[in-house]
């Protein structure tokens, strides 16, 4: 028979096409959702070989009866489920099982009905990502200038430590004049001696946000199954709204401040920025391969099992979207009197930027992250390599930080604005890992890694000035609140506690510890050898 007979007779068209869509589903829906690039080469290199292998599987299978054909589309739909969906394992289970009996009930008609189903998942996938960049809403509407007020702009950088935090040694030394020069020059008041008393983002910003500093359900945020992270409740977000100020977010999917109800307004931005591989990367095998895990580390339990062998999602693309803030500068021109808040993953590792904001996708991969996971994150000398590539990053952090002053002062907004910038937690980049296993080993060097923050306000017709006292994130945002609203802490119903003591925690498995610690105090010991 012709080759067009035997294609037809055999299935094997159809048996090749429902897997290539069962393969391709979660590839296609992974890249509209990060709007990369479809027609580039290593979209099409990854379709090649889903091609290839779906040809083969195929080609494979001709001389078996429909119940084992369907047996294994089945499989790989469980496999798509786990890629693509936070479903536990139960589900999964229940998935596949339920679909093991519609085969035997379909038969033959199973991989037609699986093929049309796939095709409407595919275009609804299409679709439903259409609606996903919707989450950026439309348009801000314009109010006319009349503004009582000038525009509040509060940006959190992620992984921002304190100029005070910073080691001896000159490149950091350097990083450090040149934060305080900047902020000096766009005439901020700068904490040197900020901190946080907890060590990841979460807690960090729960409880500055709540004007609290407690220890209840702390390090509780590791994030099972995808499930996004949330700061619901929001006294500050409230506060500001309280005083007349609409409430505009700029966010990316890994922390959602848009649950509070203050909010009047939200923007949310991919994560991670995966079209910077398109960008920044020359080589065809390495996005292809960099796009394959990015697919791959989407789904938790194939990350989990496939983490020793692989070490899925460690590649380190960006998380930084230059958008996010060029978007929210935009904005602030349409409606000065807006309270704008961005969340920034910027100097937050992967530290894929340079000085100057361009890519830097050369380094080994490791080097893009400030620390191993573990208990011991660097020695010397890897601290000192990685913080070699977090300088130029944190350099170009200041440099989109300026990018925004300078159009509001191109605007005459600069004067009357309010700014406030701020970290949640220092550089990561510690030696031992802030955690109550590593008591006896911890340095005030790793402290001030972990828990050091910058913090810099600039009120309306402020004055440039430095604050060396060591103060914690929550206790400032109340003090700023107060010189924002005008009103008391009494007044604005915080109770946050007069911290007589500075103290931080320290996470791990045992119970956790209080430690009552000046993290910027200095050992004579350490800065003979570590700074
Ligand atoms: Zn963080």
């Amino acid at each position: 028979m012709s080759w067009k007979q035997w294609f037809l007779k055999t299935g094997f068209g159809e048996r090749s096409l429902v897997l290539f869509l069962l393969l391709a589903y979660p590839l296609l829906g992974m890249l509209w959702h990060h709007e990369y690039p479809i027609f580039s080469i290593e979209v099409f290199v990854l379709f090649g070989c889903f091609g290839l292998l779906a040809g083969l599987v195929a080609t494979l299978l001709q001389p078996c009866r429909w119940l084992v054909v369907n047996f294994l589309l089945v499989t790989v739909l469980t496999l798509v489920l786990l890629i693509h969906s936070n479903f536990l394992l139960i589900g999964i289970l229940t998935v596949f099982a339920s679909s093991l009996v519609l085969s035997l009930l379909l038969r033959e008609k199973f991989p037609l009905i699986l093929m049309v189903v796939m095709a409407a998942l595919i275009t609804g996938a299409f679709f439903d990502n259409r609606i996903d960049r919707a989450r950026n809403a439309p348009q801000l509407e314009t109010t006319p200038v009349l503004a009582r007020q000038g525009p509040l702009i509060h940006i959190v950088v992620d992984g921002f430590i304190g100029p005070d935090g910073l080691p001896q040694s000159a490149e950091s030394q350097n990083l450090r004049s040149e934060m305080l020069d900047f902020f000096a020059a766009h005439d901020f008041q700068v904490h040197t001696r900020a901190y946080t008393h907890y060590n990841n983002t979460t807690d960090s910003l729960t409880r500055a946000f709540n004007f609290r500093n407690d220890d209840e359900n702390i390090f509780q945020s590791i994030v099972m199954l995808r499930e996004a992270i949330s700061i619901p409740e929001n006294a500050w977000f409230q506060a500001l709204s309280d005083h007349g100020y609409p409430i505009i977010v700029y966010q990316t999917e890994a922390v959602n401040f848009c649950d509070s109800s203050a909010v009047d307004y939200c923007k949310v931005f991919a994560i991670p920025n995966l079209k910077t591989i398109h960008t920044g990367v020359a080589n065809i095998a390495t996005r292809t391969t960099v796009l394959l895990r990015t697919l791959l580390g989407q789904s938790v339990i194939i990350s989990e099992l496939l983490q020793n062998s692989l070490s899925i999602g460690n590649w380190g693309v960006s998380t930084y979207d230059k958008r996010l803030l060029s978007t929210l500068t935009q904005d602030v021109q349409l409606r000065p009197d807006g309270a704008y808040f961005a969340h920034i993953l910027i100097p937050h590792s992967p530290l894929v930027y340079r000085q100057d904001c361009s890519l830097d996708y050369d380094s080994e991969s490791w080097l893009r992250f400030t620390a191993t996971t573990g208990l011991i994150g660097n020695s010397v000398e890897t601290r000192a390599r990685r913080y070699a590539r977090f300088v130029p990053h944190a350099q170009c952090a200041l440099r989109e930080l300026g990018n925004l002053f300078r159009v509001l002062q191109e605007q005459g907004l600069y004067q009357q604005a309010t700014i406030l910038v701020h970290g949640d937690h220092g550089t990561s980049a510690f030696n031992y890992s802030p955690v109550v296993e590593n008591m006896e080993n911890l340095r005030y060097r790793d402290l001030r890694e972990m828990y050091s923050a910058l913090y810099a306000v600039k009120l309306p017709g402020g004055t440039a000035g430095l604050n060396h006292q060591t103060a914690s994130l929550n206790v400032l945002l109340a003090q700023t609140l107060t010189e924002i609203t005008g009103k008391s802490k009494q007044q604005l119903g915080i109770s946050v506690t007069t911290e007589e003591e500075p103290f931080i925690y320290l996470s791990g498995v045992s119970p956790l510890a209080q430690m009552y610690v000046d993290i910027f105090t200095r050992n004579s010991e350490e800065s003979n050898t570590e700074e």
